[in-house]
């Protein structure tokens, strides 16, 4: 029998449906499977009800509605957060902004774009694109997160070692308290020191502080020229110093520079049977990396060839292949998006978002396989990433066996390897969470990754703008 649902929820959630109407309220359990399954398909959210407003009038209408009935709200973009920061717990409403999706204006000449949350990055990245600009944030799930969502996560990507995580795209917002009003801070000044700047406190607060609804974004000049180069390299430290060689000599021209093991070929042949493997020799590591310059013409392919000529001299690199065309292009980067199916399909792995200075990653990785095989012998780390920024992506894949009893084992491990992984992390001064999040999976982390004094200073924010715990309770703080 399910719990009754008391008079003042009812009351509330026939007032929602009144405010919002068929488009705006969703109850076919078909039509709200997308919303409710986290990610990776490992949890599920259980909401009162599923609502999709299509204007922050409409927002900040349901905000009212629900905090006078005391309903606690989960906001949620594209759900492709992979912290569990979307999920909505029994009681609570699941709050799609999905149907805010216009681009207000696009401004050329001061470069800045303002669009509603629920615009997707991909849309985003195309609007720039057709007046010549660029929005220099790229990531795995672009064709379906939200900005809304990209901005709540404060998320990195693949361009963040160029020109940082969406926090450093961003010049104004606009957020629907919890207590419904609106604030409209959609201002696109590139210098503004009145005061404290409270835009920072909505960006990366995962929907606990209030529901951003609308921002104005920082485009860039497009790139003329574009060159992608796979470079097998014999370890990590011989990749950094790569790094640095590259970064020289183009003038700090590096937009992405992603590391990869092995594993991404092998893996890709063998769980996804695409037999890509564009270099002679089999090599332990490859980089993956991209430069960009503002100027049509060959020099930055020259100064590419160059400092990869001498990078195979000094013993940085043992082979390396530039792509010709587009479809090379998206050839190697398949290599390193095939990594996340391959997780997938391998099934069960373990995944640890985290950095650490950039200089530290060799001995990160060392130690953190050590941790790993101390722990569970058979386990396969294959660690990838954003190594440019210094973001690891930590995985790991079970045990080489077809035996469900093995692949328990190293289940009922996980949380003890995610501490020892997370231990080393800590160790070298990193992050439990380099861009994916706190939300609800690395909320008990988090103790250990702040002082208490800053989680003490977190959660005052959060009384003083949220004091009835209705925005997204549970995430990021406990
Ligand atoms: P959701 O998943 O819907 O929500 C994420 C969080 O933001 C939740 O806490 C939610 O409550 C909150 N939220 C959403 N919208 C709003 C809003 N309008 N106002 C307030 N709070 C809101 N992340 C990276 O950083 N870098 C990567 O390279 C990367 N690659 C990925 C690759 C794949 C294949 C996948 C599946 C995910 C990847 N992610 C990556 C994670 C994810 O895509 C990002 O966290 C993304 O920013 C989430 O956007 P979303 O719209 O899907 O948000």
């Amino acid at each position: 029998m399910s719990t009754p649902v008391p008079q003042t929820v009812q009351a509330c959630l026939a007032a929602l449906a009144d405010l919002l109407g068929p488009a705006g309220v969703i109850s076919e359990a078909e039509a709200q499977a997308p919303y409710l399954m986290e990610a990776r398909g490992n949890a599920v959210s259980t909401p009162l009800a599923l609502l999709r407003p299509g204007t922050v009038e409409e927002v900040a209408a349901v905000v009212r509605l629900t905090a006078a009935a005391g309903i606690a709200l989960v906001p949620q973009g594209g759900n492709t957060g992979l912290v569990g920061g979307a999920l909505a717990a029994a009681g609570t409403v699941l709050l799609n902004l999905g149907r805010l999706n216009r681009i207000r204006e696009v401004d050329a000449l001061d470069h800045t774009m303002t669009v509603e949350a629920g615009v997707i990055l991909a849309t985003v990245q195309q609007a720039a694109n057709d007046v010549d600009l660029m929005f220099p944030l790229s990531l795995g799930a672009e064709g379906s997160c939200t900005i809304g969502g990209n901005l709540s996560t404060n998320a990195g990507g693949i361009l963040t070692l160029r020109y940082g995580n969406a926090r450093a795209q961003v010049l104004g917002l606009e957020v629907v308290l919890p207590d419904g009003q609106i604030w409209n801070g959609l201002r696109r000044l590139r210098k503004d020191n009145t005061g404290y700047d409270l835009k920072h406190l909505f960006l990366g607060a995962e929907g606990t502080l209030g529901i951003i609804t609308a921002a104005t974004l920082s485009l860039v000049p497009r790139p003329r020229q574009m060159e992608t180069a796979l470079v097998a390299v014999p370890d990590v430290t011989a990749a950094l110093r790569l790094l640095k060689r590259l970064r020289q000599a183009s003038g700090d021209a590096v937009s992405a520079f992603e590391i990869m093991p092995r594993f991404a070929i092998d893996g890709a042949a063998r769980y996804l049977g695409e037999h890509n493997d564009p270099l002679s020799e089999p090599s332990p590591w490859y980089i993956l990396t991209e430069l960009t310059a503002g100027t049509p013409g060959d020099a930055l392919r020259e100064t590419v060839e160059g400092a990869l000529a001498e990078a195979l001299e000094a013993g940085e690199a043992t082979d390396a292949t530039l792509a010709a065309s587009g479809d090379q292009r998206q050839k190697l980067w398949r290599l390193r998006e095939g990594l996340p199916e391959i997780g997938r399909k391998v099934g069960g792995a373990l995944h640890h978002d985290v950095a650490v200075p950039v200089s530290r990653v060799p001995q990160f990785i060392e130690r953190a396989n050590r941790a790993v095989a101390d722990l569970c012998p058979g386990a396969r780390p294959y660690p990838f990433g954003h190594l440019g920024d210094g973001n690891i992506h930590y995985n790991i894949a079970r045990p080489d066996s077809d035996d469900p009893a093995d692949r328990a084992a190293f289940l009922a491990l996980g949380p003890r390897i995610m501490r020892a992984v997370h231990d080393v992390v800590l160790d070298l001064d990193g992050s439990i969470s380099a861009e994916h999040g706190i939300g609800s999976k690395k909320r008990d982390e988090l103790a250990r990754a702040r002082s208490p004094l800053e989680i003490t200073l977190m959660a005052e924010l959060k009384r003083v703008l949220d004091p009835r715990d209705l925005m997204n309770p549970g995430k990021i703080l406990p």
